[in-house]
């Protein structure tokens, strides 16, 4: 029984001589090895071999296992502490299946169970069971295209571009390493949910391909904390859900040559973002909120801004209904809501309520007033809106009464 990952053996020993580890994690493969003394019973054992030391280092296992260290095991990261010698090693970048048969192998051991699975012998490792550690695979046609071989497990960066994939390959989400994903120019329709179960994706690509949405479940995923770089550009996206604005880590979003008629009005959540294009879209305006973005590059080329109306849109109301009246109290007080508790509808109002200079909240009671904006405001490098050299764009804002709007008049104007 065999196991690729990366392994780093550290000496509790250390502390106590005032020294610290390398704290490097190296390629490894571990084996559960018998050997028999002679005269007595076979004895099992861990075999941790290196590309640089490929007959091993043997640990005993029977009894000797102080601890496991298992939170992290289905990311691949375990702990196996040591009695003698007083060392902990530390496993990453397993596959986590992988990972838990093997640490169930080696609990056996150290019970001295008789392990059911064959014990590999000591013949030293051979230098190509370390070529399965690649990192990265870049594939751009489709004769390259791997059908029967599954892809290494340990890659960190994976594009496949020019393949002709028409959806996300099961394999690839498999890959629990990857941190870059590039699908570039295939003709992906629709994107699996559990893109999101690929916790440290850092940069997906997906620029020329068919996609019509970004769902709602891939907003709310573990994309979350670590998803840095979007690129939706070249796709047939109309508008993205307003949870695209939980995608806090982003720094970099390509929205270019889509179809998108609006942005995610909570758009002034993102903000840690500070490279935005959305060229060649059908943006009639900008949400208000966008004015809370603060960006390093901004591109909105060839869109079709509208001029503002010189009067707002006036849709007041009083009394407030009963569902205006108690929207607003949910979202003012934060009273959490789902789909749980009350109809689906309602949580897609509550979702989509428009917020008010004053901070307030309004579903369909409100006061509707468009303004131009400079996009100098809030990127530093502004790429001309149209070919008349323009910066400016009209933004649509949304106030929860009339003295909100009258407040703000100076503003809109
Ligand atoms: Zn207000």
């Amino acid at each position: 029984m065999r196991l690729h990952c990366e392994v780093e053996v550290v000496s509790r020993r250390l502390p106590a001589l005032g020294l610290r580890s390398r704290g490097r994690a190296v390629r490894a493969v571990l084996s559960l090895c018998q050997r028999e003394p002679r005269g007595g019973p076979p004895r099992a054992g861990l075999l941790v071999a290196t590309l640089r030391d490929k007959r091993g280092t043997r640990y005993e296992l029977k009894e000797n296992i102080e601890q496991f260290f298992t939170k992290f095991v289905d990311e691949g990261r375990a702990t196996v502490r040591l009695k003698e010698p007083p060392v902990d090693i530390y496993l990453s970048k397993a596959n986590s299946s992988s990972l838990k048969g093997f640490l169930s192998a080696v609990r056996l051991a150290h019970r001295g169970c008789k392990v059911e699975t064959s014990l590999s012998t000591l013949t030293p490792v051979k230098t190509s069971e370390f070529e399965k550690f690649k990192t990265k695979m870049v594939i751009t046609s489709k004769k390259d295209y791997p059908l029967s071989k599954n892809f290494p497990y340990s890659l960190e960066h994976l594009q496949t571009s020019y393949c002709g994939l028409v959806r996300v390959d099961m394999r690839m989400l498999c890959l629990k390493n990857l941190r870059k994903l590039d699908l570039s120019h295939n003709h992906i329709k629709k994107l699996p949910a559990t893109v999101g179960d690929l916790i440290h994706l850092q940069e997906l690509n997906l620029n020329d391909n068919h996609l019509e949405s970004f769902s709602v479940a891939l907003c709310q995923s573990t994309l979350q904390k670590s998803l840095r770089s979007l690129d939706l550009s070249k796709n047939k996206i109309k508008a993205l859900p307003v949870q695209f604005c939980q995608l806090r880590e982003l720094t970099d979003l390509k929205l270019d040559d889509n179809e998108l008629i609006r942005f995610p009005f909570k758009i002034g959540q993102l903000t840690n973002l500070r490279f935005l294009s959305a060229a060649r879209n059908k943006l009639p305006f900008l949400p208000s909120e966008f004015k809370n973005l603060s960006l390093e590059y901004l591109d909105l080329f060839g869109n079709t801004f509208e001029q503002p109306e010189v009067l707002p849109v006036i849709m007041l109301q009083t009394p407030l209904t009963l569902l205006e009246s108690s929207a607003r109290t949910i979202l003012y007080n934060r009273i959490p809501y789902s789909s749980h508790i009350i109809p689906f509808h309602l949580c897609r109002d509550l979702d989509t309520a428009k917020t008010c200079v004053c901070g307030r909240f309004c579903l369909s009671c409100f006061i509707q007033g468009t303004s131009t904006m400079n996009l100098h405001s809030v990127a530093h490098t502004v790429v001309l809106v149209d070919n008349m050299g323009g910066t400016e764009a009209p933004v649509i804002s949304y106030f929860c009464s009339l003295a909100c709007y009258v407040n703000s008049c100076d503003m809109l104007k």
